[in-house]
């Protein structure tokens, strides 16, 4: 099944007298459980892309179905509902709540879905044990490496069970070997069938993915199955 599809989509920026046409008629689908990375240089489109994807703006023109539904025309209020239901955000900068633990940040986004306490902790107990952390439940962020607290908030995204996790930059602001321990972790995370986007400039982290889809100047330059998926040792 389809998770994402997008049909000619673009994406126009105007600043006064400026125009930039920073996505051009990209078309695109992913299906389910497929682990695929955005690819492309700085200013070539990725962000805009993974905006749209993750229901944080909309396109211009043409049109995006998210899981079956039609997001394009959507209210921010809509965006959003959709967004938390079916996105799991991980970005470069972990962007954990420092005074909470990491129980705490996982079982964040259960708050809003609705569970009671002791569901949110059984839930956010079982998210973290995921990801391999579950006996750092009740360290705060600042007692954490890095590639725990990358696992942390790929717990936190994973927590409500959204159909895509979409990960900007994941490795940004880790070392290379930490960087291997999150490419592990997403290799596992795609073995038991979660759908991930992975957005990011540097060509051998996009090695780890399934399919590579290389943007420049905002059209899609090649969209590729990678034969030969990096493997962590
Ligand atoms: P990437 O993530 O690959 O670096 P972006 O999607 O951020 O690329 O940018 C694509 C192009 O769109 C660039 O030329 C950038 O300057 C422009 N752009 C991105 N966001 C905005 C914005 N909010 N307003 C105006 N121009 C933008
Ligand atoms: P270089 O090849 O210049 O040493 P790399 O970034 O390829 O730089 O490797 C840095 C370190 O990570 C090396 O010690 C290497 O053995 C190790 N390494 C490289 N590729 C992998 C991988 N796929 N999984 C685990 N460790 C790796």
């Amino acid at each position: 099944t389809k998770i994402i599809e997008t049909q000619s989509i673009s994406k126009r920026y105007v600043m006064g007298e400026e125009v930039i046409d920073a996505l051009k008629d990209v078309t695109i689908s992913v299906n389910k459980g497929e682990y695929v990375a955005f690819m492309g240089p700085s200013g070539s489109g990725k962000s805009t892309l993974m905006n749209i994807v993750g229901c944080l703006d909309t396109p211009t023109t043409g049109k995006y179905i998210l899981n079956g539904q039609d997001v394009s025309e959507m209210s921010e209020n809509e965006l959003a509902a959709v967004r938390n239901k079916e996105i799991g955000f991980v970005f470069q900068t972990f962007n954990l709540l420092p005074r909470q633990s990491a129980l705490e940040n996982v079982a964040l986004p259960l708050i809003y879905a609705g569970y009671s306490k002791k569901e949110r902790t059984e839930i956010a107990l079982r998210t973290l044990k995921g990801v391999g952390l579950d006996n750092r439940a009740l360290h705060k962020p600042n007692e954490l490496s890095g590639g725990q607290r990358q696992r942390v908030a790929v717990a936190r995204a994973l927590v409500n069970d959204p159909s895509i996790l979409l990960a900007d930059e994941p490795t940004g602001n880790l070392d290379t070997k930490t960087s291997y321990e999150i490419m592990d972790l997403f290799d596992q995370l795609h073995k038991k069938g979660n759908t991930i986007v992975m957005v990011t400039h540097e060509d051998d982290i996009a090695q780890y993915a399934h399919r590579i889809i290389r943007l420049r100047d905002g059209v899609v330059e090649s969209d590729i199955i990678n034969t030969n998926v990096r493997k962590v040792e």
